[in-house]
Formats: C-alpha cells, structure tokens, sequence
C-alpha cells in the first residue's frame, strides 16, 4: 500500500548494551537512507529502549528511533514493514462535543488516574469539574499511610487504595500495559507534562516511582483547579438520585452536590460504592481478576541470574524478570515485580491482610519483589459480582 507520510518509526535496533544513543540514531538514518526515503531528516528522537539479556555474554540494547523528515514522502509500507519501519502517527485523544446543554457542572468521583485524567480533559475543555475523592490529598495520605504502619491503626477513608492519585500513588509507579492503546503515548505525554522525568518517554518499561509520582499528582489536581474546577477531599459519594428534568442530585459524606452528569472512577476497592449501585439495580458485569501472594528476594541476587557478571552495570539498570506458566484453562504468573522496592500493608477495610508492591524513582532498596498470581475467571464465582468480591474478603 502506498501512502504518504513524514513521521517514520524504525524499529529493531539491536546493539551492544552499552552503545551511545548517537549509534543507534546513526544506524536508523542509514536504514532509511538504504530504503531510497531522501528528503532531509529534521528530527531524530530515541523512541523505545530495552535491554535483551537472553545471552548472558552478549547482552544487547534494543532500540526503536523516530525520524521526522522536511516533506511527506510517498511510500510503499509493505515494503517498508518488511525492514522493520512504519509510518508514525501519536494519537491525541479525540474529543466529541455533544449539543444539548448540560443541566449543571460535571462530577467526577474519585481522583485515581481514571478520574484525573477525566477531570483534566473536561476541565481543559472549559467544563469546570467537581472532583470529590472519599479520602484525603497528598499530605494527608502520607500521614495516615505512616500512622498506619507506625501505630497500626487504619484510616478506611485515607490510605493506600484512596486519596488523591488514587492507588497508584503509593505504587512502583510501573507505566507498563500490555493493552498496545494509540492513547498511551497521550498518558505518558501528560505525566511527563506535569513533571514527570523525560526517560518514561523512551523507556520500553517506564518507571516513576512513588516519590516523583506524588509531585505529578499534586501538580495536575492544582491545574484543575486553576482552570475552574473544585477539589473536595474527604467526601464519599453514598447516593444519588435523578430529578424529572434529568437534574442530578448526588449524596455524599458532605452533603448534596447538584451536577449535570456524573463520571464514577471509583477504582477496584470501592466495595459499598458497588454494593449501592447493586441495590439501585445497576448493571454491574464481573471481570476476571486475580489473587495471589507477594515474594520478596535479593535485588542482587535478580541481577546476577539476569546480566551473569555484567550484574551492577549502570548501563544495565536493575533487574526485572517475569515468569508465566499455564496449566489447563489457568495461567499462573509474576505480575507487577518491583526491583529494589518493598512489600507494603494494603488494607483499605478493617480486619483483612492485603499487600502490595512500591518503590521510589531510584530503585535502590535492597529487595526486589513480585506478585505471583493466579487468574480467577467470572464462572468461578458464579459470574457474579458480589460472589467475586466476597471471595476476595474471605482469603484477606
Ligand atoms: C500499592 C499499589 C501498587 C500499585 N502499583 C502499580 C504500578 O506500579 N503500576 C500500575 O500500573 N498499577 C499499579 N497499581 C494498580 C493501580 O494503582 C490501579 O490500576 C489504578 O490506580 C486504577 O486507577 P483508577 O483511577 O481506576 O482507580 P483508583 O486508583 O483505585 O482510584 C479510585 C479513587 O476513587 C476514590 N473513591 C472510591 N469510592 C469513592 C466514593 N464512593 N466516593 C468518593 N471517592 C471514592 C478512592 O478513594 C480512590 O482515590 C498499584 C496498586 C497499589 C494498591
């Protein structure tokens, strides 16, 4: 197919771990120049990098680069795909304006990563969110996060599912998916918008740990407000009903909040929020989850079975592994490792165990851990949403 195209993404750039940036910008002009592409190449830009440690002796860097050129050239890009280059488009998200009037500001309930970003589109749009969150800012989580571990006595509002940031924030900061979304050079954009350092653009596996992540937060929830929107902390949405003129009233812990449209992004451990919307007879479908159990080992120990002598190069980073196994229709696997992090206490609800995996930016703790998980599909609990999240209570 033929087409016409300035950006180019060429991919599968394999050099010694430790070649400059430069080789590989070098190599990728060459491959295009090899191609017949002759307009000048205004822009390089390393695009992804990660490290292939499959031969312990010879360990490589894996690169993709990104070449913007003077003039939209007409390509052949079967041809081009075969030497592993393809025309290159970041998707923006695209906005769909509706045309009837909203009958009052929008509301969006939570402020984890689905509700921020929600409440930042809408509030770069001119549309003036309210954002509510059941548990408190930045500072104030850290504190009871730390009382929590210090004196053992959990806030079910404020800890480390809720809050400002939602459960990422006290996370790895891991900006890995596997879901290959257009939209994700758009998140990555964003954080690194609000401050978040320019390597999670490059990385195979971008990383921002819990330290930086905080500050990342704190400054997109002040551009919301700036722009017009209004943060309420500690208030829990309990309730809401619809008047005749499709006016929205909204219960919550601080009172009635009249809105034009709610936004729930309420996250995985909002339960009572679950259990009202099952007794309003909301459609709730389950999804597949998993459960499973955290282990913990020497950091030093992941690097030396991974890089062999080269083990502690700064060129190679830390070590990170995942491991999968499938028998019969189930698959069990490591999830989410966190090189030099720790094991964290993760309760959101009283009288349970639940723990989870965090690390800061520079990843320099001792241990390395990782979930090792097991799916549980729908039809194991009945296809039944409360069924699942009774499950999951009895083994916390
Ligand atoms: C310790 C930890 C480490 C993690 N590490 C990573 C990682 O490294 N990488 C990664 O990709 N994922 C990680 N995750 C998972 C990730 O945090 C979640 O996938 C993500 O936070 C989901 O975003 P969300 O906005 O949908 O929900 P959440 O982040 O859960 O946010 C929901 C928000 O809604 C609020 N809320 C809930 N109910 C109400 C209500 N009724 N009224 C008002 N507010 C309400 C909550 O307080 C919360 O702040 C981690 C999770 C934890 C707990």
């Amino acid at each position: 197919m033929r087409k016409k195209v300035n950006t180019f993404l060429v991919s599968n750039l394999s050099l010694p771990f430790d070649a400059e940036d430069s080789a590989f910008l070098h190599i990728a002009g060459q491959k295009m120049k090899r191609m017949g592409i002759s307009p000048d190449m205004l822009h390089f830009q390393i695009y992804k990098k990660s490290i292939d440690a499959r031969n312990k002796e010879d360990i490589k860097a894996v690169c993709s680069v990104l070449i913007r050129v003077s003039e939209a050239v007409s390509v052949d890009t079967d041809r081009l795909a075969r030497a592993s280059i393809k025309p290159f488009e970041e998707k923006e998200p695209e906005i769909v304006f509706g045309n009837e009037k909203m009958m009052g500001r929008p509301l969006v309930v939570g402020m984890g990563p689905c509700g921020m970003f929600a409440a930042l589109m809408l509030a770069e749009q001119g549309y003036r969110p309210i954002l509510i969150d059941r548990g408190g800012d930045v500072e104030d989580r850290v504190m009871q996060v730390d009382r929590f571990y210090r004196e053992k006595i959990l806030d079910t509002s404020t800890n480390i599912q809720f809050g400002a940031g939602g459960a990422g924030t006290f996370s790895d900061g891991k900006l890995v998916t596997r879901i290959g979304d257009e939209l994700c050079g758009y998140v990555l954009h964003t954080l690194y918008r609000f401050g978040a350092p320019d390597d999670i653009l490059t990385r195979a596996k971008p990383h921002i740990g819990t330290d930086v992540l905080r500050g990342v937060v704190s400054r997109i929830l002040s551009r919301i407000k700036e722009l017009g929107g209004t943060l309420i902390y500690r208030c829990c949405l309990e309730g809401f009903s619809v008047g005749a003129n499709r006016e929205i009233t909204v219960k919550t812990s601080c009172g009635d909040i009249a809105c034009g449209c709610v936004i729930l992004a309420v996250g995985h451990s909002a339960r009572d929020t679950y259990a009202m919307l099952g007794e309003k007879n909301f459609a709730l479908v389950p999804k597949a989850f998993s459960v499973g159990v955290r282990v913990e080992h020497l950091q030093e120990d992941v690097d030396r079975s991974l890089f062999g002598r080269l083990a502690g190069h700064p060129k190679l980073g830390k070590g990170e592994y995942n491991l999968s196994y499938t028998g019969g229709e189930r698959g069990v696997y490591t999830f989410c490792m966190c090189p030099g992090g720790e094991v964290v206490a993760a309760a959101s609800e009283e009288g349970g165990v639940v723990v989870n995996g965090m690390s800061r930016y520079a990843r320099d703790g001792k241990n390395a851990n990782a979930a090792v998980a097991v799916s549980v599909l729908p039809s194991d609990c009945g296809n039944n949403v409360f069924s699942a999240i009774a499950f999951q209570r009895e083994l916390e």
